[in-house]
C-alpha cells in the first residue's frame, strides 16, 4: 500500500492536483530564471547588442592596434599624456561629460596631441532600464562637450560598464553612431592580483592582441596606476611584433 493511502480527507484525488501545481511552477521558474539569464547575457555582451550593431574588434589582416582608456578626465592627466607623447602613440579616450566639464582643459589638450576623443555618456550611469530622454540627454550633452574641446572626428559611443539593453542601442542606431567596446581588457579583474601588476598587464595584453585588437585600460582611475605603468612594456611590445597603434576611428577604416 502506498503512502497516499495514509493520507486523510481524499490526499489520494488531491495528488495530480498537487503534481500540475508542481509543474507548473516549474516551468515559470525556468521561465523566469532562463529570462533573467537572458536578459542578463544581453545587457552584459560585449561583441552584440539589440541594435545598430557593435565593434569589439576589427577583421583585418594588418598589424593595427588601437589603444583606448576608459572614464577621465582625472587628475591623473599630465602622466597619461607623457607617457603616449614619449613613445608617439594615438590613443582613443573614452570621456565621461560630466568629468571633461570637471577639469577644463584637459580634452583640449588632448585634441592638440592628435588623440581621438569619444564619448562614454554624461554621468557614467549603467544604462538599462532606461528612459529614451535620459538615453539622448546622456549621449547629446557628452558630444557637445567633446566638440566645445574642439574635436571634429566621429564620435563613437561606449556604454558605461558595457551595459546596454533596448534605448541605447536604438537611440544609437537611430542616430547613426557607431558602438565600440574591446576585446582585450588586461586589466579587467580587480580581484585578480594581475591587476596592479604593470609586467602581468603587459604579459596579459600581449598573449592576446590580434591584428585589429581594441585594447582597453583604465589609467585616468586612482586604483589602476599598474596601468600606466604598462604602457611602456605593452608599446614597446607589440611595436616589437610588428604592430602599428591608430586610433579607433582609423582602425574601423582599415
Ligand atoms: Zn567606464
Amino acid at each position: 500500500m502506498g503512502p497516499v493511502s495514509r493520507q486523510p480527507g481524499g490526499g489520494a484525488a488531491r495528488r495530480p492536483v498537487m503534481r500540475k501545481v508542481l509543474i507548473i511552477s516549474a516551468v515559470v521558474l525556468l521561465v523566469l530564471v532562463g529570462g533573467g539569464v537572458g536578459l542578463y547575457l544581453v545587457m552584459n555582451a560585449r561583441t552584440w547588442q539589440l541594435f545598430g550593431g557593435l565593434t569589439y574588434r576589427v577583421d583585418t589582416e594588418q598589424k593595427v592596434v588601437a589603444l583606448t582608456f576608459d572614464d577621465g578626465p582625472s587628475d591623473k592627466s599630465a602622466s597619461i599624456e607623457q607617457a603616449l607623447a614619449e613613445r608617439h602613440v594615438p590613443a582613443t579616450f573614452f570621456l565621461i561629460g560630466s568629468e571633461i566639464e570637471k577639469h577644463p582643459g584637459v580634452a583640449e589638450q588632448l585634441v592638440a596631441q592628435g588623440h581621438q576623443l569619444a564619448n562614454h555618456s554624461y554621468t557614467h550611469t549603467r544604462m538599462v532600464f532606461v528612459g529614451a530622454e535620459f538615453v539622448k540627454a546622456e549621449v547629446e550633452r557628452t558630444d557637445a562637450v567633446i566638440r566645445k574641446a574642439g574635436y571634429l572626428g566621429d564620435i563613437v559611443f561606449r556604454p558605461p560598464y558595457s551595459k546596454k539593453l533596448y534605448q541605447l542601442p536604438r537611440y544609437l542606431a537611430d542616430h547613426d553612431r557607431k558602438t565600440v567596446t574591446w576585446d582585450v581588457e588586461p586589466d579587467s579583474d580587480s580581484g585578480d592580483p594581475a591587476h596592479d601588476n604593470p609586467a602581468a598587464i603587459a604579459r596579459t595584453t600581449l598573449d592576446q592582441v590580434r591584428p585589429g585588437s581594441i585594447i582597453l585600460l583604465h589609467p585616468w582611475n586612482a586604483d589602476h596606476d599598474a596601468d600606466l605603468a604598462a604602457l611602456p612594456q605593452i608599446v614597446d611590445g607589440l611595436r616589437a611584433r610588428g604592430y602599428r597603434f591608430v586610433t579607433v576611428n582609423e582602425l574601423l577604416v582599415s
